[in-house]
């Protein structure tokens, strides 16, 4: 058994300043689509050690643009090699620091459990998402989720986002049919960037005056 931890770990950084209800927010899976996933007979697989773990080139620029657009940007990611004993919590979070040191981040939450009836959170579960968006007045209807697996984008339709599938043409099918397909974190902040110029999805229409 992995040492206890709490089930949901949620380090968001103080509030920015803007106005809450306005909050938007782009959450974002790990990884293969902050970092490089290990490959192996076409599935993802997180990275084992800090050596391995590797930005991608893309993401830097990526989340700086969307930054810059006003969203919150959250990291939601599955961890459950923590729970099966087969990674340590300490080398997951250090992960997290070179994330937190390297982006813009405004939150990292994980599940270290395994998908089971007790946890709320494990994606295609919304709990991650449901549970940052209170925390930070996140309007999820004008938020998107970005992800590079069905459970990505399972989560995402869970929470009333948008959902923006990055696909790596692994050897597994989507679940829910993605709003948005592309092909890495760049293509996904230029989607994200035209889409929220037109109204929000489920918005209810200002009556037009005759
Ligand atoms: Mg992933
Ligand atoms: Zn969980």
């Amino acid at each position: 058994m992995p040492r206890a931890a709490s089930p949901i770990a949620i380090k968001i950084r103080p509030r920015t300043g803007v106005p809450d209800l306005l909050r938007r927010a782009v959450f974002l899976d790990r990884d293969g689509v902050l970092n490089r996933a290990v490959v192996r007979d076409g599935k993802p697989y997180p990275p084992t050690d800090l050596k391995s773990f590797e930005i991608l080139p893309e993401v830097g620029p990526a989340l700086a643009a969307l930054k810059s657009a006003g969203f919150l940007l959250i990291v939601a990611t599955n961890q459950p090699d923590v729970a099966r004993g087969v990674q340590t919590l300490s080398t997951v979070e250090s992960m997290h620091d070179i994330l937190r040191q390297s982006l813009p981040l405004d939150g990292i939450c994980a599940c270290y459990e395994e998908d089971g009836p007790d946890c709320t959170c494990y994606k295609p579960k919304p709990g991650l998402l449901l549970d940052a968006a209170s925390k930070l007045n996140v309007n999820l209807r004008a938020s998107y989720m970005v992800g590079d697996r069905w459970r990505d984008v399972g989560a995402g339709v869970a929470a009333g986002c948008t959902t923006i599938f990055i696909d790596r043409h692994y050897a597994e099918d989507l679940r829910d049919t993605p709003d948005i397909s592309c092909g890495n974190l760049a293509e996904a902040a230029a989607a994200i960037l035209k889409d929220m110029k037109a109204p929000i999805r489920g918005a209810p229409r200002i009556p037009r005056k005759t």
